[in-house]
């Protein structure tokens, strides 16, 4: 089908990394059976049915006039011989002629511009939820399939609308009206044109059938493959280093290979539909004909009747053949709104907040500005991360959590920021269970710089407004210089508008940990976490940025995350985490002497 290879040609333009994607190949998608129906195509084009009530008002008179053609003909004909002026039925002739081309194409392009309407509406629709869905969904499902749903899907869901839809109404509508006329002219005709046509339509049907099964699983693959291409970009270094790039390549080929078998089991099932109608359409009209001519010689029909019968049967024929046309499109675009669904389907990160109440968002407490009372948690159907862990953060103070790669010290962050959910407990922020919380309240008031530091592409600038879009060129400058970025814009010429590359690939590791800091720094937010801030930097930089920290930590909350002591060891507080569990609480002097766990890490770090 067209719509697959239109398809593909968006796929490819559509490919694109997503900044700070990790690219680990995941375990495939959980299939969500939905069986995308044609009533589910509604709530997609319901904002433009005024249009599209004005498109079926031109098809209808596009259709009528196309109708009364042979009727024109047909007495035009009959009268050939008697003396009768045939001047004003050719000029008749004409002018529903140009009217009828006229408005099918006001029809054509009316429908092209609508679809493209709704095109639009569903992939704004299909991206604000893809940005919305827990974090729990991108674990679970494959970017690169993410971003075929976005560009591939929708292309051929708008066939549905252009070559779909649309021919089906303004199909039946000349299907039916040129049956009318037929029956006015020679029922016996109708009769046997009918039943000649109507085991035709059984068979296309039933291949139209075969052929949406075949349509998902070709757009299951184009997801496959484009989740296949990001994976590799997204590690194109590493991919080359390993000396894989052959291999990988080879992999992709294999996915693309999938969609091209897919594509010609389509083309099979589609290179039956024209002969199966060409054959019943064929064998209609010889028997017409044959009857007809009959008809003529015995006296019964006349000339013109049998002619405007044939054209009649043109007319019933062309409309089928692309209501035929139509209808396995159709099952091609519901195959891509299926998988469009399915995104759909899953509910928004913010879906439980419905209820929340404004008094519940503004408390604040005189207590802990951060605390953990019993909390547990395990990533989805993975082994249990935190058992039962308990503590509280000071308001103003700079406590860190230290402990072995893998005791779950990363996931507390990702459970104050509501990435998560604990199993069981509650974390408490100024005094409010998160949970009852509205997500973006809970993250203004926190600054998260996340372990790898991820930078957006775009610009230096472009980076730094994320939190705060309204930032002036100054505050700008102010926080790279409090970074120590200052010389990066100054070097460059660029200024701010210095791009940072796919990923910050322009950058170095430093540069854009330092890029994510100077980012949190600007958002003013109260609370501070930090996730191992300083593991790019060498020890210059790191003392340099103590200083910051110490700074910026004045008037706000620091929870730091490190595995290296030497960042933390001036906290207030340290958390020793070991397998999940807080194994001690106290100063460095404190752990020093009491912690053996952490006596143990500070010797291997030469530090004790
Ligand atoms: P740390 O920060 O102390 O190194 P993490 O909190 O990153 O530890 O990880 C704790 C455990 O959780 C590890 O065993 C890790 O494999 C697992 N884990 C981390 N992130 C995820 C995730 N998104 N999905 C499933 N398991 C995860």
């Amino acid at each position: 089908m067209d719509g697959d290879n239109r398809g593909l040609t968006a796929q490819a333009a559509d490919v694109q990394k997503p900044s700070g994607a990790p690219s680990v190949e995941q375990g495939s998608p959980r299939p969500v059976r939905s069986k995308a129906r044609l009533r589910d195509v509604w709530p997609h084009i319901r904002d433009h049915r005024g249009v599209l009530v004005l498109i079926a008002v031109v098809s209808l008179i596009a259709s009528g006039l196309a109708l009364v053609q042979p009727l024109i003909l047909q007495t035009l004909i009959n009268n050939v011989g008697i003396d009768v002026s045939i001047t004003s039925a050719v000029t008749l002739l004409i002018g529903v002629t140009i009217g009828t081309a006229f408005f099918g194409a006001v029809q054509s392009y009316l429908l092209r511009r609508t679809a493209e309407g709704v095109v639009l509406g569903t992939r704004r629709t299909l991206v604000w939820h893809l940005f919305h869905l827990p974090i729990v969904e991108f674990d679970r499902r494959r970017i690169g399939d993410l971003i075929s749903r976005v560009g591939a899907d929708t292309t051929l869901f708008r066939s549905v609308i252009t070559s779909g839809l649309f021919d089906i109404v303004s199909s039946v509508l000349m299907f039916f009206g040129a049956m009318a006329l037929m029956a006015t002219i020679d029922v016996a005709l109708l009769a046997i044109t009918l039943a000649a046509i109507t085991i035709g339509t059984a068979a296309v049907l039933g291949l139209g059938m075969a052929m949406r099964r075949a349509s998902r699983r070709a757009q299951d693959s184009v997801g496959d493959m484009t989740a296949a291409v990001e994976r590799v970009l997204g590690a194109i270094r590493s991919v080359r280093a390993a000396g894989a790039t052959e291999r990988e390549s080879e992999r992709v080929g294999e996915e693309a290979t999938k969609v091209y078998r897919h594509g010609v089991r389509m083309a099979a099932l589609g290179a039956f539909v024209q002969p199966i109608m060409s054959i019943s359409i064929q064998g209609t009209f010889v028997i017409v004909l044959g009857v007809g001519g009959y008809r003529v010689v015995t006296g019964v029909m006349e000339v013109g009747d049998l002619i405007a019968f044939l054209l009649y049967l043109f007319v019933l024929v062309r409309p089928l053949g692309s209501a035929i046309g139509a209808y396995t499109t159709i099952q091609t675009g519901l195959a891509a709104l299926d998988r469009m669904q399915e995104v759909l389907a899953l509910p928004s990160e913010t879906a439980d907040e419905e209820g929340l109440n404004e008094p519940a968002r503004l408390k604040r407490s005189s207590g802990p500005i951060l605390a953990f009372e019993r909390v547990s948690f395990a990533y989805e159907d993975g082994p249990p991360v935190l058992d039962d862990v308990s503590f509280e953060v000071e308001r103003g103070s700079r406590t860190a959590i230290v402990g072995p790669s893998g005791a779950g010290k990363s996931s507390i962050l990702a459970l104050i920021e509501r990435f998560y959910d604990p199993v069981s407990g509650s974390i408490f922020v100024d005094g409010s269970d998160v949970r009852t919380l509205r997500r973006s309240d809970l993250r203004s008031r926190i600054g998260y710089v996340e372990q790898e530091a991820p930078v957006l592409a775009g610009s230096l600038a472009a980076n730094l407004r994320l939190a705060v879009p309204d930032a002036s060129d100054e505050m700008l400058r102010a926080v790279l210089d409090e970074v120590g970025l200052s010389s990066l814009t100054e070097r460059s010429g660029a200024g701010l508008d210095l791009q940072v590359g796919d990923g910050g690939v322009l950058l170095s590791g430093g540069q854009r940990q330092r890029l994510a800091w100077a980012r949190t720094f600007l958002a003013g937010a109260e609370i501070l976490l930090l996730d191992e801030p300083t593991s790019s930097v060498d020890s210059r930089t790191e003392a340099a940025l103590q200083n910051v920290l110490r700074r910026a930590g004045r008037d706000r909350t620091v929870l730091v995350v490190a595995h290296r002591l030497a960042t933390v060891a001036d906290s207030d507080k340290i958390i020793v985490l070991d397998a999940g569990q807080v194994v001690a609480t106290g100063t460095h002097q404190e752990l020093l002497e009491r912690s053996p766990l952490y006596h143990e890490l500070a010797q291997h770090q030469l530090f004790a």
